[in-house]
């Protein structure tokens, strides 16, 4: 077995480089170009392509749409859908509606998220008669793994949310005896974040939760290794994302969203949730010299929502913007005074590779990973991700 996506020139030594297809660059650790100046990035995102082509995508999308159906006829749901209030969760949400699903939605409520993003919760899952089921955390144990996350200094600073989420779907979709979690991403409008910028398992955030914070969760579980192994083969559980079966755009989707479900934007890259807020607009930029505009960007230079000369335009028009007054109620948040919030901004970053992590087995494991992923028992995103 080969990866059919391969380094072909390491950037650690090399100069500032921008992607000759997308915006994205040097200040990704782990690219790389080819010989054309086209980063791994965009090779993983043809790689998406020619798993899912566009040209497919009707008859693809009936085919799983039937098997879902088939699959939970005797529950009752059918499928999983954790709802954020964005875009992308309440479309995903709208979709399944429209195809006839009967999904539960889940909501996970981390004690930060904004009023626009809770009423647009509320709005779509009563307008389309969906049940929703809100898990909430404890705020302290938030707050406590946050502060473990940023004292350790590195940049996945959002990850115990991010991953408390995909552990409470699974649980709940284990328990509810459902085999189908609808994932509202896709590669073709949000694009894959580079792995030195995101990294996620539930070894590192125990490794960083340990040594920075209490690290005591009784309100959520993050599941292991092991429990996300036991619903995917003895639950069979799949992970489906919906709107990479679509031609999904994003300006029209939020125009009808709004006309037949009073949505409401709520203003930027994933700010549907003010610590996301603080950490993607004024963290990562300021400290990590990390702007996950440009995933974004990139992506829909790549899908031709956007050409590339637009993307660095923007780029280029500003640094990522922040409101002070959102990085001030974080901090206070946060508990920290803003002598202390300084003293740990400036610490130097680190990573994950610092922490124990997954990743080692991972990479020790990738060609059974990559055999599940051919058999589309994991995403094949998972094994271009991680493990190629
Ligand atoms: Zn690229």
């Amino acid at each position: 077995m080969e990866a059919k996506i391969k380094p072909l020139k390491n950037t650690l030594d090399i100069e500032y480089q921008r992607c000759s297809r997308c915006v994205l660059d040097t200040t990704v650790s782990d690219i790389w170009f080819d010989d054309a100046g086209v980063c791994k990035y965009c090779h993983i995102h043809d790689e998406m392509d020619r798993l899912h082509p566009l040209e497919n995508m009707e008859k693809d999308l009936k085919r799983i749409v039937n098997r879902i159906k088939r699959d939970g006829r005797d529950k009752t749901y059918d499928c999983i859908v954790g709802v954020s209030g964005g875009r992308d969760s309440i479309h995903t949400l709208y979709m399944a509606r429209q195809l006839g699903l009967r999904p539960l939605a889940v909501y996970f409520d981390n004690g930060w998220n904004t009023d626009i993003a809770v009423s647009n919760i509320r709005k779509a899952t009563d307008l389309l008669r969906v049940d929703l089921r809100r898990v909430k955390a404890d705020r302290e144990e938030v707050i406590d793994l946050q502060r473990a996350f940023l004292k350790a200094s590195v940049p996945d600073a959002d990850i115990p949310t991010v991953y408390a989420i995909h552990s409470v779907l699974y649980e709940t979709a284990a328990k509810e005896g459902v085999r189908y979690i609808l994932n509202g991403h896709s590669f073709r409008t949000e694009g894959t974040s580079p792995i030195s910028w995101t990294y996620m398992d539930s070894r590192y955030i125990k490794s960083v939760h340990n040594k920075f914070g209490s690290g005591v969760v009784r309100s959520f579980k993050f599941m292991t290794l092991w429990y996300l192994l036991y619903c995917v083969f003895i639950k069979r559980i799949r992970e489906v994302r919906l709107l990479e079966y679509v031609d999904y755009n994003k300006k029209k989707v939020d125009e009808d969203l709004a006309l037949d479900l009073g949505w409401v934007y709520y203003g930027g890259y994933h700010h549907k949730n003010l610590y996301t807020k603080f950490f993607q607009s004024f963290l990562l930029p300021n400290k990590f010299n990390i702007d996950k505009r440009k995933t974004e960007l990139s992506a829909l230079v790549r899908s031709g929502q956007l050409t590339r000369e637009d993307a660095i335009d923007q780029l280029e028009a500003g640094a990522y913007e922040y409101d002070r007054s959102v990085v001030m109620y974080a901090v206070s948040k946060l508990g920290w005074k803003l002598e202390e919030w300084e003293t740990i901004f400036y610490r130097a970053p680190r990573s994950h590779k610092d922490f124990r992590t997954y990743l080692p087995l991972i990479r020790l494991l990738r060609l059974p990973i990559w055999i599940a992923c051919k058999l589309r028992i994991l995403p094949y995103i998972l094994y271009l991700k991680y493990a190629s």
